[in-house]
């Protein structure tokens, strides 16, 4: 379902950008956390998402 209103979509696609995704159980935590949120785990990435929707 595309998102119309262009500012909605930023913010949606930065909200897809910006989690991080613990690299021992892969849960997802939010752009804060300095450690997992499930297991407590400091080994956290950014998900990287490409963007191949254009307009
Ligand atoms: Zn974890």
């Amino acid at each position: 379902m595309p998102i119309a209103d262009p500012v909605l979509r930023e913010i949606a696609k930065n909200a897809l950008l910006k989690v991080k995704i613990c690299m021992k159980c892969y849960a997802r935590n939010p752009p804060s956390a300095v450690k997992c949120r499930r297991c407590g785990s400091k080994r956290l990435r950014w998900k990287k998402m490409k963007m191949s929707a254009k307009k």
